[in-house]
């Protein structure tokens, strides 16, 4: 179909035509010998950028994750994640498969925040009754919520005080930046600073087609490229997709405000719609909730027939904006979300 809204996720987003260019003008090597200049300079570039001595290019958020995991902790140890935090719950629980980490979930009091008590309740004592507590990972934004700065100080301190290592899964740091006022680059760096490794996304709202980066010290990313290489991860000319990446920390860092605003201005504008229960914009996301007479994947369902493609019914309905939505099509979807519970609720 012909000019669908896709809402299901900023990952549909498609490599404009000049980040295409940039990819056809990379100039690349074998990575794996390190001869790439392309994904050399991206390194270099987002490891400057967000205030640490090495970075390492991915294949994807997940490998990210699973390289620092496994970089962080060993057979028999644990990291602390929040229940439903992405690397704990949708990554296939490849820590467990692959490194024999255990998880130990925290609970969520609340719009995506942790409370300090639970993460010290889940701190083990040394005893050979549990599994070594070696790692805090959190995740920000957090289904689309911005971690409060006060409380992001609070627990890497924690963390610190218990000799736990600490990881932030930033797959939208720069949206978290960019909630936060100001230099949307200052912020992120405030922000990443506070950690010891850092996994960022290009291909969620930053619009590249592939790839994250990981950040941390010289020895944690020499151990971390050993691991990405056991996984698979290590690419060759991977310098085509480095250059989408650097492209977007050029061109497409401030705009994520215009996909904050879109999730704002959509909000509004299905304010009050029959038989849903809209949520604020969470940066870049919008949740609602159905309450009356439609069913969760009837809603779906019907929404994609008229060209507006969502996710949900577990039980939220989850609409992402992103580079590939305009104003006007946020705008669009809206009206098309109103009538189409006219349309369900009768
Ligand atoms: C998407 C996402 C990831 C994983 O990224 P992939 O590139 O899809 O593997 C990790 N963490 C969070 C919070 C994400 O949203």
């Amino acid at each position: 179909m012909d000019n669908v809204i896709d809402l299901r996720s900023d990952t549909v987003t498609r490599p404009t035509d000049p980040m295409r260019a940039a990819m056809a003008r990379a100039d690349v090597g074998d990575d794996v010998f390190g001869d790439d200049p392309a994904v050399n300079a991206l390194q270099e570039r987002v490891a400057e950028l967000l205030g640490f001595p090495a970075a390492l290019f991915v294949s994807s958020g997940t490998q990210s994750n699973l390289c620092a995991l496994l970089s962080h902790c060993g057979r028999g140890d644990e990291y602390l994640a929040m229940w439903d935090a992405h690397l704990y719950t949708h990554e296939g629980g490849g820590a467990a498969v692959l490194g024999g980490i255990q998880p130990q979930p925290l609970p969520d009091r609340g719009e995506g925040t942790i409370d300090l008590a639970d993460i010290e309740a889940a701190v083990k004592p040394d005893d050979p009754h549990f599994a070594r507590t070696r790692l805090l990972c959190l995740e920000n934004t957090h289904g689309g919520t911005a971690m409060a700065p006060e409380q992001l100080r609070a627990a890497t301190a924690l963390a610190r005080r218990h000799s736990l290592a600490t990881h932030l899964d930033g797959a939208r740091l720069f949206n978290a930046a960019v909630a936060g006022g100001g230099d949307p680059r200052q912020g992120a760096r405030r922000i990443a600073e506070r950690f010891d490794s850092v996994s960022v996304c290009f291909s969620k709202g930053l619009g590249a087609p592939v790839g994250s980066a990981l950040l941390g010290s010289r020895e944690f990313i020499g151990e971390a490229r050993r691991w990405r290489k056991a996984l698979g991860g290590g690419m060759r000319q991977a310098g085509v997709l480095a250059a989408a990446a650097s492209y977007a920390l050029d061109h497409h860092v401030e705009r994520l405000a215009e996909d904050h605003a879109n999730a704002a201005l959509f909000v509004e504008a299905v304010g009050g719609a029959k038989g849903l229960e809209v949520g604020a914009a969470r940066t870049n996301m919008v949740f609602a909730r159905a309450v009356a007479g439609v069913t969760p994947p009837d809603l779906v369902e019907r929404l994609a027939a008229r060209g507006v493609l969502c996710t949900g019914g577990r039980p939220y309905f989850r609409f992402v904006f992103h580079l590939d939505v305009s104003r006007q099509d946020a705008e669009r979807a809206a009206i098309v979300v109103r009538q189409t519970l006219a349309d369900a609720t009768g």
